[in-house]
């Protein structure tokens, strides 16, 4: 059992610490935003990631997760301090380091004399900010005390948090030195996963890659997706065929909106930055943000084609949050979406299972919620599938049929089998699959039965 830690209570650092509980060991979480620190101390989780509420709760019961803005208090303590703050885009691209350095100098200044630490980098991070943190905490360590850097980056997915960090594929742990190595296979140990024990920057550059090149493929299959809806083929059996090569994978080959949340769009720019910094042309990387670009615009001419003018049209959109299972609206592409509707002079009314207040964080009053699905339906002139959360799975298509003025209905994200969408009488645009025996207009995609 070890005492730790965890520095920032986002997504990441509150999944740590509150597994890292269950696992037995006793977590202190410190994060600067006295408001949400408040509201952990009295049980309730501020965002919503599936499961977590119940972990932190019998946790907190048992006396191994507490909470705290004393990170002082906390950190003298502990015997691993996890940072785990945000790591957002910089006005060049670059990652910002700034909550980062902060965390450091509060670890160096609270360390009791004569302890020993490690300190865990869980943020993800540009290479050489292992360096940079070691640096920084040897500035004002106070005298005797000894402090180990390690990286160790996070794989988990939002939405399927929990199970990610108590199953990871891998652990990769970037040191500097072999006994921080072993105090930190000794805190994995009840894991069942492969340990991957490298040097800092390899561990950070790990994080980097794994990253890019998830949102490589989105970029990837969302340009066949283009090519599939001009030569007239289907690119979800395309995906099938070619991925089920082994070497290839069906995994991340959705097309759709482009990828987007809090991290794809800003670990691809930060490696492109990190590579030009190093006199690298980082000539794919910016070729997968440049699709992701474009690909919101490309979805929002295509229903402007489909209602010949947005001005004034009702558009009911069913999903805000970047991805399903999440309330995390950062960087999502449906978000993007309503901004490419509202420019083009559409009236936008969403529906959300969860995202409904950190979208109006974004958006404010400039479109209208719903916390019934077929509210947001009601009279538009379109209806528009931007997250494939299960609940638009399981509409009644029927019921959203009658409720809605128009009959067009853009599955951005290919959730619908087109033969049952277009028995109900919808005009339906997908991505990347083919209009057989289309009667619209070239450029104005509808899939009718195939057989
Ligand atoms: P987040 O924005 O949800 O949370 C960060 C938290 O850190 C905030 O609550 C903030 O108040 C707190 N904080 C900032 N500076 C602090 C300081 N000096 N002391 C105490 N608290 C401080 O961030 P997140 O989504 O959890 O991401 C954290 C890091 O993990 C990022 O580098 C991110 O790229 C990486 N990551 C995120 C995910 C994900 O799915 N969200 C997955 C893997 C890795």
């Amino acid at each position: 059992m070890k005492k730790i830690a965890v520095i920032g209570t986002g997504y990441v650092g509150l999944v740590t610490g509150a597994c890292l509980a269950e696992l037995g060991n006793t977590t202190i979480c410190i994060d600067t935003d006295a408001d949400k620190i408040e509201a952990l101390q009295s049980g309730i989780v501020p965002f919503f990631e599936p499961g977590l509420q119940e972990l932190v709760a019998r946790n907190q019961r048992s006396d191994r997760i507490s909470f705290t803005v004393d990170a002082a208090e906390a950190i003298s303590k502990s015997e691993i301090i996890f940072i785990a703050v945000g790591t957002p885009m910089g006005e060049d691209g670059h990652a910002d380091l700034q909550y980062v350095r902060s965390a450091a100098r509060t670890i160096a200044t609270s360390l009791n004399t004569g302890s020993r630490a490690i300190v865990v980098n869980k943020s993800t991070v540009p290479v050489e900010t292992g360096d940079l943190v070691s640096a920084i905490i040897r500035e004002s360590l106070t005298d005797g005390c000894s402090v180990s850097v390690v990286s160790n980056p996070e794989f988990l997915r939002e939405g399927n948090a929990i199970a990610d960090f108590m199953s990871p594929d891998r652990i990769v742990l970037g040191v500097y030195d072999d006994e921080s190595a072993a105090v930190m296979r000794e805190l994995y140990a009840p894991l069942v996963a492969p340990i991957i024990v490298t040097d800092v920057r390899t561990a950070e550059m790990i994080k980097y890659t794994a990253n890019a090149f998830l949102a490589t493929k989105i970029s990837f299959i969302n340009e066949i997706a283009r090519v599939c809806e001009k030569v007239g083929a289907d690119v979800k059996d395309v995906v099938l065929g070619a991925g089920t090569d082994k070497r290839i994978g069906t995994a991340f080959m959705n097309p759709g909106l482009g990828f987007g949340g809090s991290c794809f769009p800003k670990d691809v720019t930060a490696l492109a930055s990190i590579a030009q910094k190093y006199g690298v042309t980082p000539t794919v990387l910016e070729a997968v943000l440049q699709v992701n670009l474009e690909q919101v615009q490309l979805c929002a001419e295509r229903l402007e084609g489909a209602l010949e003018t947005l001005e004034g049209r009702r558009i009911a959109l069913l999903g805000l949050a970047f991805k399903p299972n999440t309330d995390d609206v950062r960087e999502s592409p449906a978000i993007k979406l309503v901004q490419a509707l509202l420019d083009r002079g559409a009236q936008v009314h969403a529906h959300d299972p969860e995202a409904i207040a950190t979208a109006r964080q974004m958006l404010g009053d400039s479109i209208t919620y719903h916390s019934n699905v077929y509210e947001s339906l009601k009279d538009a002139d379109a209806m528009v599938v931007a997250t494939d959360w299960n609940e638009y799975k399981q509409l009644d298509l029927d019921l959203a049929a009658r409720v809605l003025r128009g009959n067009v209905l853009f599955d951005t994200r290919n959730i619908y089998d087109p033969r049952v969408v277009l028995e109900q009488g919808f005009h339906y645009l997908s991505v990347g699959r083919v209009a057989y025996g289309a009667t619209a207009p070239v450029g104005q995609l509808v899939y009718e039965i195939k057989k």
